[in-house]
């Protein structure tokens, strides 16, 4: 399956986060042997010990909903945190990324699903974060792009819908918040369900783990 994908995600160069939450170590070093390097999770305490026993060189990504008291634990090692929808948040993973001497890229969340209970921002919300001084004295932290989740439904025209908005959120920001900045480049959007949609409407990262690891 994971072959098959990445021949899928071959043309567009979309990359593949393979989503390891609740699948043992033992799964995971099965695909890091066929190569792939990207995984995603979504639990702290579940992210922190597998990072501890797998290899060094996986590229870990924060899918979850992250709490700010738990930040500290990550922020040694994380890659990329998906789900960032706060200022409050961003500017703890500054704080526990600089205690490290590192720099943490990171994504904001949208809602863009119908959905009331999904985590994210609107493009209002985040241009009072892009545009607040606060936010332009974090050192230690770096944006690159964009992440959202579409309504959970067999409606594709409403799933292409969503990731469209996500695609315009992400070129409207580009536009005035980031015309020059070679970092500001992910469209993080697409799981198991919907991936190939996603990958038609400018996906450049998408976030699969049913398709490869069986059902949770
Ligand atoms: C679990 C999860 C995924 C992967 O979902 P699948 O349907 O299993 O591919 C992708 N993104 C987020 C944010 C998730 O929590």
């Amino acid at each position: 399956m994971l072959e098959k994908i990445l021949t899928e995600l071959q043309p567009t160069q979309t990359r593949l986060v393979a989503v390891s939450k609740t699948k043992p170590e033992a799964e995971i070093l099965e695909l890091y042997n066929k190569g792939q390097r990207i995984f995603g999770e979504n639990r702290v305490q579940e992210l922190v010990a597998k990072q501890e026993v797998l290899p060094k060189d996986i590229d870990w990504h924060f899918i979850g909903h992250l709490q700010t008291n738990k930040v500290k634990y990550i922020a040694p090692f994380v890659a990329c945190i998906h789900s960032v929808d706060s200022l409050k948040l961003l500017k703890e993973i500054n704080k526990q990324a600089k205690k490290h001497d590192r720099s943490v890229d990171y994504l904001l969340q949208f809602h863009i699903a119908e959905e009331e209970t999904k985590f994210g921002l609107n493009l209002e919300e985040a241009e009072e974060i892009l545009q607040s001084p606060e936010f332009q004295k974090l050192k230690n932290v770096r944006i690159t792009g964009v992440m959202g989740m579409a309504t959970f439904t067999e409606d594709e025209v409403q799933v292409r819908r969503e990731f469209k908005t996500l695609k315009k959120i992400f070129d409207t920001l580009k536009g005035r918040y980031f015309p020059e900045a070679a970092h500001f480049t992910e469209v993080s959007m697409g799981m198991s369900g919907d991936y190939a949609i996603a990958v038609e409407e400018g996906s450049t990262m998408v976030r699969i783990g049913t398709l490869l690891f069986g059902e949770r």
